[in-house]
């Protein structure tokens, strides 16, 4: 069979070589990818939110099933189209993806299920705003912009002055787009990625992940996409699996179906541990970017079946075999990365990468046999190990061959889990 993967980034290279992996995968597309992807795949120069075209392309190259990577072709439908012109599509309907489009549509979700989340009110009026902070100055809140931000519509207060410059940025300035503020209970505790398969009915845990979004070691600094992850994620055991499952994953799916938004695809949630309780902090409909990049690689069955069953509602059946031993992945970044990434450095050593570790590529570009970057997050490099200290050691071994000017990275990925084991 004929698989397209949609996107450009490192997740979307972790799928096309998942993709790749499976006996039933005669060739692998992508559109638009990367010139890193395109080792591997079949590039096309369409936009991942290009929906029109998207469909266009899967109709002429005749393809058998679709995965979409990212968040916003999801939330614009591309799901919907490709069913409607007759073809498969791995990701929930534009109705489900609500649960990322949308902050303020998942709050009022999850309170009206019952679902544990931090307390929250919902503001378009910045003077009202600020009154509400003012009002409740002993607690902790943190600011959120209403929208896709790609991670950066948070803001994290250290003082009410802060918070109150923070209503401004987000309701008067318009920061992030013209989008409601929610405020909400910061939540202190530790972060945890739980992904889950589901069929619109069923849920399918996958393997555990913990991602590490500030930009410095000891999770200082800016916030960003994400700098790095392992998996599994020690913080996670049995007894608080089933306790995710039950309290926040199984009332998701049933409350989805009863508003008539069956979720199909990825449904990510990401959650705080606080006092060994789980707390939704927010979901994602598609799989974490780079959570994709351990998770994926740790698969030792067929993801293309496992995509299928979820399309065909069969996930009930489904047995995934996971790798035993653990994965790590280091995000390299250019310089300026977050606020202000260069682009056009050149970047050496990838051909040395061998042995236990790939690089995956997201910003990258390729001129005349030369690598170089072109874009905030420029590699991703994942290493398997027979437990967390090893994958780690790996990992950063691999790291240590790639240099670029101005490349920075965290130095201290999976620290938490590795303390934990
Ligand atoms: P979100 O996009 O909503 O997940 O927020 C981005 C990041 O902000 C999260 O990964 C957390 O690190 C942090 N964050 C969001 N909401 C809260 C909260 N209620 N309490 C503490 N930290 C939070």
């Amino acid at each position: 069979m004929k698989v397209l993967v949609i996107g450009s980034g490192g997740r979307e290279h972790a799928l096309v070589q998942a993709a790749k992996k499976s006996p039933k995968v005669t060739e692998v597309l992508a559109a638009p990818g990367n010139p890193g992807i395109a080792q591997d795949a079949r590039c096309f120069q369409v936009s991942a939110d290009d929906v029109a075209g998207l469909v266009e392309l899967a109709r002429r190259e005749k393809v058998d099933l679709t995965l979409v990577g990212p968040e916003v072709p999801l939330t614009k439908g591309v799901v919907d189209a490709f069913q409607d012109a007759g073809m498969k599509a791995f990701g929930p309907k534009k109705n489900a993806a609500e649960l990322e489009a949308s902050k303020v549509f998942t709050k009022n979700f999850l309170k009206k299920y019952k679902i544990p989340t931090a307390r929250y009110e919902v503001f378009t009026q910045a003077e009202a705003a600020k009154k509400f902070l003012r009002d409740n100055g002993s607690t902790r809140w943190v600011l959120k912009a209403d929208g896709l931000a790609a991670g950066k519509g948070v803001l994290i207060p250290l003082s009410l002055e802060e918070a109150l410059e923070g209503v401004e940025r987000i309701l008067v300035k318009k920061e992030f787009g013209d989008y409601q503020l929610l405020i909400e209970e910061f939540l202190d505790g530790e972060e945890l990625s739980y992904m889950v398969l589901c069929d619109g009915v069923q849920g399918l845990a996958l393997a555990s992940s913990q991602d590490h979004k500030r930009l410095n070691d000891g999770d200082q600094g800016p916030n960003t996409g994400g700098m790095g992850a392992y998996s599994p994620a020690p913080v996670m055991d049995e007894a608080l699996s089933q306790e995710i499952l039950r309290t926040i994953i199984a009332p998701t799916l049933a409350g989805m179906r009863e508003e008539g938004r069956p979720f199909t695809g990825v449904l990510y949630a990401g959650l705080m541990i606080c006092g060994g309780k789980p707390y939704v902090l927010e979901y994602n409909v598609r799989f974490g970017d780079p959570e994709a990049e351990v998770l994926l690689p740790r698969l030792e069955s067929d993801w293309i079946e496992l995509f299928e069953a979820a399309l065909g509602g069969r996930l009930a059946e489904a047995k995934p075999r996971w790798k035993t031993g653990s994965a790590v992945c280091i995000v390299l970044a250019a310089a300026g990365y977050p606020a202000n990434p260069r682009k056009g450095d050149e970047t050496q050593g990838l051909d040395r990468v061998g042995g236990g570790a790939s690089v995956f590529h997201a910003g990258t570009a390729r001129h005349d046999g030369r690598w170089t970057t072109n874009g905030g997050r420029v590699l991703t490099v994942t290493a398997l190990g027979e437990n967390l200290a090893a994958a780690v050691k790996e990992a950063y071994a691999a790291v240590a061959k790639i240099s670029f000017s101005g490349m920075h990275f965290r130095k201290d990925i999976a620290a938490r889990g590795l303390k934990r084991a």
